[in-house]
């Protein structure tokens, strides 16, 4: 009988232990299932979908190269699965084990249906089998970094599988181009191509020119202006290069990686973080910042409007923003810097901005959007304190941003020196570009005051 691999964020053919297990199963039936449909799923933003779409196709490609192909169905993933072993004869299922909430769900109602059989392989070790000598998960993320390296390095990367057994007869396949995936008018997307190529072989690639320059990771990756970190975000979400390929490569490669690999450990730590609190978008991992004064009404909207739209008059901010929604991506420093601004500049509530993330970046991911989020607002397990308020005119020349905020805000391109950090102070403020939003002082006393209310 053929089996099932059920793909989901984990888009390739290479240190694939489920693909894997299956060749070695029976003829083999690769199938992705868009769940929009199943409650409390969250559905993909639209950056996401952009990147999914070109990130099957690839994987489709690849797939054909081998004699196999993608199966594409949609709807509620335990019911399209259930339907699809019945119309096949397939029983079983192979699959990589994912965290979040409404995965985790889906799996268990697949192993209802189906022998459903879940393999590691997303990350650099499975989420949940890190814990303390008590047994505990860790909550904090530099024992739990400590001890996940003492596991390193995990097993060398498996093979690509030689041979795709195909099954007698293909089931139907939706049309990738039915499913409406990449946007159309407007196509805000139609600079996401000049930045990345989604699927495997992009991701290869991706890690090929990083290596060349991991020598300098430490020295330049909080540097906006230059590419000094490895972009490679949305292939790890997607799964399209697998964590243990990176550490193994990066390692290859010599020099000082301890901060890079560091911060592949976080990844892994988001994900061990959803485990413990599978709704960690939603709440506060504190408590008592439920009673901090988020500002709500028409005021509030209107500056979360020009957050979204990189308009809020502190060029770091705004530069962060609009690479954000020209790119899908936004730089590290700039995402802390940015998502600061929104919690303690303009007191809007932190999930506003993970929602905006969700929908805009190309490697929203749940569990690290989320921990992320909570880390900067200082409402999260393992997090900074609310009250150290970044200042982002101080940031912004401390780490050279420049150039980054001449290229993505044109309306300052011309603005030389110093002055591009805070042209209004300087005087040189171009008409078409707007004041600042708030000052800083009078933002960090109000920021101030509403932690008092939650204390
Ligand atoms: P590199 O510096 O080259 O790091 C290598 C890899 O390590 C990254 O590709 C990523 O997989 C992982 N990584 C690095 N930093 C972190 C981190 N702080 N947390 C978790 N993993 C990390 N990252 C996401 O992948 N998805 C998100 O939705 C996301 N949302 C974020 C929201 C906010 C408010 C902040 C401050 C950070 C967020 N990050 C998120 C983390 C980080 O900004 C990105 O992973 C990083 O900028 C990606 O660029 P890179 O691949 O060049 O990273």
């Amino acid at each position: 009988d053929p089996v099932l691999v059920w793909f989901r964020r984990d888009l390739r053919l290479s240190d694939q232990a489920a693909l894997l297990a299956a060749c070695g199963d029976g003829p083999v039936i690769p199938v992705y299932v868009l769940d929009d449909e199943t409650p409390k799923h969250r559905a993909m933003g639209g950056a996401s979908r952009w990147w999914l779409h070109h990130s099957l196709a690839a994987l489709d490609a690849s797939l054909r190269d081998k004699g196999s192909r993608l199966i594409l169905r949609r709807g509620k993933s335990a019911e399209v699965l259930a339907k699809l072993g019945e119309d096949t004869g397939a029983g079983r299922v192979h699959a990589l084990r994912h965290y979040e909430p409404w995965w985790r769900n889906a799996e268990s109602a697949v192993a209802k249906a189906l022998d459903l059989v879940c393999h590691d392989g997303n990350y650099l070790a499975p989420p949940g089998s890190i814990t303390s000598g008590s047994g505990d998960p860790y909550k904090i993320y530099t024992p739990f970094w400590r001890a996940l390296k003492q596991t390193m390095p995990p097993a060398d990367p498996a093979q690509r599988p030689r041979d795709i057994p195909a099954p007698a007869h293909w089931p139907k396949s939706d049309r990738l181009s039915d499913w409406d995936l990449l946007p159309t008018r407007p196509d805000w997307a139609s600079a996401f191509g000049d930045e990345w190529t989604p699927g495997e072989e992009g991701a290869r690639a991706r890690v090929a020119r990083f290596l060349d320059r991991a020598d300098d990771y430490d020295a330049t990756r909080n540097l906006p202006s230059i590419e000094g970190s490895s972009r490679l975000s949305p292939h790890l979400h997607f799964g399209e290069v697998s964590p243990g390929y990176v550490w193994h490569r990066t390692m290859d490669a010599g020099g000082s990686v301890d901060v890079f690999l560091g911060e592949l450990g976080w990844r892994d730590y988001a994900q061990n973080v959803i485990l413990q609190f599978p709704d960690y978008a939603a709440k506060n991992a504190r408590d008592k910042f439920d009673a901090l004064p988020w500002r709500g009404g028409k005021a509030a909207s209107a500056d979360l409007k020009a957050w979204h739209q990189g308009r809020t008059g502190y060029p770091i901010v705004d530069a962060g923003m609009r690479q954000l929604w020209t790119t899908g991506w936004m730089h590290n420093r700039v995402r802390m810097i940015a998502a600061s601004f929104l919690i303690k500049h303009l007191l809007i509530d932190w999930r506003e901005g993970e929602r905006w993330f969700w929908d805009c970046l190309v490697d929203a991911d749940y569990g690290s959007n989320a921990t992320n989020w909570q880390w900067v607002s200082g409402t999260g397990i393992d997090s900074n304190m609310f009250v150290r308020i970044m200042a982002p005119l101080v940031q912004s020349p401390k780490f050279d941003a420049g150039d980054y905020i001449r290229q993505w805000v044109p309306e300052l391109a011309g603005v030389k020196g110093d002055a591009i950090h805070d042209p209004e102070d300087a005087g040189e403020r171009p008409d078409c570009y707007p004041k600042k939003i708030i000052g800083h002082r009078e933002a960090r006393e109000r920021a101030l005051q509403a932690a008092r209310k939650a204390r």
